[in-house]
């Protein structure tokens, strides 16, 4: 098959790899219709790459058809429609049990002390080939896949698999109460969803970022936002908006290698 494989900073490659095959009985493969592009791939394209093999399979945001399912798998079936999650979960183990998916125990790459697998990640995070290919060997099948209906397009699934449930998982956290209010620092990719959802959650939503495409697109979904070039007091700037008090809540939605 084909896939997008790893070969050095900034050296990515669409090349022939081996098909992917059954392993354990509670391995599923997958023929991927949609994968998207995360900004978590772009640490791949730079700083991340001495934790990452030449050749790796990159990719973690995919959805496609079931062909194949291990003996262990039994909610999904070849054929079926599938948005298969980044983090690759068991569902049953101590971290599990607690909603804790991130910190499986059964996939956790305890080598170098981090958290549950996930697709095309490095080797900090099991090294499992991603979904930037046509063919995915999914592990823990009986648990990860998220079964989707016929007939709607991809794009309206595909965000399921990492940005969207990131997304809400935000404002869920922030605990924002009735009728409140949030400050969202970033307007990437998460942030502007962090912000919708927070909006379409009814609540006042400030958004704070310097780049002025993402501001006006915040701006266009119903944010208030301030651009962080027109002020050296960020904080001040938000209590000025909410009588001096701040928002309830905050979201920081800046990730990693954020730059000025
Ligand atoms: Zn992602
Ligand atoms: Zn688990």
């Amino acid at each position: 098959m084909k896939a997008l494989t790893w070969h050095g900073k900034r050296d990515v490659r669409v090349e022939e790899v081996p098909d992917p095959a059954i392993k354990e009985p509670t391995d599923a493969i997958i023929r991927v219709t949609t994968t998207a592009i995360c900004g978590s791939d772009l640490h791949l394209y730079e700083v991340l790459g001495p934790f990452i093999g030449e050749g790796d399979v990159l990719g973690h945001e995919p959805m496609g058809i079931v062909e194949e399912v291990g003996a262990g798998v039994t909610h999904i079936a070849p054929g079926d429609r599938v948005v298969i999650p980044f983090n690759i979960s068991c569902g049953h183990c101590y971290m599990c049990d607690r909603a804790l998916f991130a910190q499986c125990e059964t996939t956790q790459v305890r080598e170098y002390d981090t958290g549950a697998a996930l697709f095309g990640y490095t080797k900090l995070y099991g090294e499992v080939p991603g979904g930037q290919a046509e063919y995915l060997r999914v592990p823990q099948a009986h648990f990860g896949p998220i079964k989707v209906p016929e007939g709607p397009p991809d794009e309206r699934f595909v965000y399921l698999s990492d940005v969207l449930p990131t997304s809400w998982q935000a404002v869920e956290w922030a605990e924002i109460p009735d009728g409140g209010s949030v400050t969202v620092f970033g307007l990437g990719p998460i942030g502007q969803m962090s912000a919708r959802i927070a909006r379409h959650r009814g609540y006042r939503v400030i958004a704070v970022d310097l780049v002025p495409e993402r501001l006006e697109m915040a701006r266009r979904h119903g944010i208030e936002v301030i651009d962080a070039n027109d002020t050296d007091n960020v904080p001040e700037a938000v209590r000025s908006m909410t009588g001096g008090r701040g928002t309830d809540s905050v979201i920081d939605a800046v990730g990693m290698e954020a730059h000025g």
